[in-house]
């Protein structure tokens, strides 16, 4: 799910926020990353897919919070990417979509190194929630950019930055719905860093992915997709499915979308995904109830919608319809749309993206 600009609600003592064309250039263009000997105990040998884990911070009895990592590095020298999913930690089909990714990635026949951290924020991933529980923390994964020795995500955010800014050319951080939610596939890209525009855009169609967001207001401005172009590491957020069932994760379809991108920036062999239409929008709308009931939505994700489409219906607890969610704008589609049978005032029922007129 995409990053809440307003947790600072709950954390009144932070002041910072919270929460084409195919141009003929080659992708791969001034690329500088250096390998790293090893991301935390997992060792880089060329040729080799391995395993370990990232210390990160330490629990009060004195464990050890770490990342798994799995390196998969090709044979021969290339770009170094990275994967990553459960930034917020309930959106397990991240994790799922990754180790499909680590199972079809072949280091034999591969050029470049591709490094996966399936469980990017352990502590809110081990509390099933979208964020560290702490009442000392709270802070949205996608707030905590470029981060900072300060509260436990800062410093996770902090840790990754560190290893980003000399060992990454490109940042892929995978995303769903979470556990109430599901989202029609999209990557958010920024069009307001150091990295050419036209080089956001040609990036972001390798994946495939039907939808695109082309940010041009910085709306997540302490998440990795401004963070990281601001310094010239071209980086996007994947957002695919979700909800609370397994069946409905569609980590496959994740995976191959993260996979057509490593084939579209030459570290695996083939093709990307070749796509006849793709959508792009530029604005979104979050949909909240004035009331609070249970959940009826009206429309599926991907459905376009006008000004006025009934979007949800909303019955309170005597069973009597009392709110009927309409669209507020033309021209749009549901990116994202709840999967929970209740709601309260102001629940996140829904986002619309705005499309672009073609
Ligand atoms: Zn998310």
């Amino acid at each position: 799910m995409i990053p809440r600009k307003l947790h600072a609600i709950s954390l009144p003592r932070l002041v910072s926020a919270v929460s084409c064309c195919l141009l003929a250039f080659s992708v791969n263009q001034a690329l500088g990353a250096t390998w790293p000997e090893r991301v935390g105990t997992a060792e880089v040998r060329p040729g080799e897919v391995t395993r370990g884990r990232l210390p990160l911070i330490e629990y009060a009895d004195g464990s050890d919070v770490e990342a798994p990592v799995i390196v998969i590095a090709g044979k021969k020298h290339g770009p170094v990417v990275w994967l990553m999913s459960c930034g917020h930690g309930d959106e397990f089909g991240g994790a799922l979509a990754l180790q499909r990714v680590a199972k079809a990635l072949d280091p034999a026949t591969m050029t470049g190194l591709v490094i996966l951290i399936p469980v990017a924020n352990p502590p809110a991933f081990q509390a099933m929630r979208r964020v560290n529980p702490s009442p000392d923390d709270l802070m949205d994964f996608g707030g905590a950019f470029p981060g900072e020795p300060r509260f436990a995500t800062e410093r996770i955010a902090a840790t990754y930055t560190t290893l980003w800014k000399d060992h990454a050319d490109f940042v892929v951080d995978l995303h769903t719905g979470g556990d109430r939610f599901v989202q029609y596939p999209f990557v958010i890209f920024t069009v307001t860093g150091t990295v050419p525009v036209e080089r956001m855009e040609s990036l972001a169609r390798m994946f495939g992915v039907p939808t695109l967001w082309r940010d041009r207001d910085k709306v997540f401005e302490s998440d990795i997709s401004i963070t990281l172009p601001a310094i010239g590491i071209p980086a996007f957020l994947l957002e695919v499915g979700g909800s609370g069932v397994m069946e409905r994760q569609q980590d496959a379809r994740q995976a191959e979308f993260a996979l057509s991108f490593l084939r579209g920036i030459d570290i695996v062999p083939g093709e990307p995904l070749q796509l006849e239409r793709i959508t792009v929008f530029e604005r979104y709308r979050i949909i909240t109830p004035s009331r609070g009931g249970f959940f009826y939505p009206l429309v599926r994700p991907g459905d376009p919608v006008s000004e006025g489409t009934p979007i949800a219906r909303i019955v309170d607890v005597y069973g009597d319809e009392v709110e009927i969610l309409r669209s507020p704008v033309s021209g749009a589609i549901v990116i994202g749309i709840q999967e929970f049978p209740v709601v309260t005032t102001g629940s996140w029922v829904a986002e619309l993206g705005i499309l672009v007129p073609e």
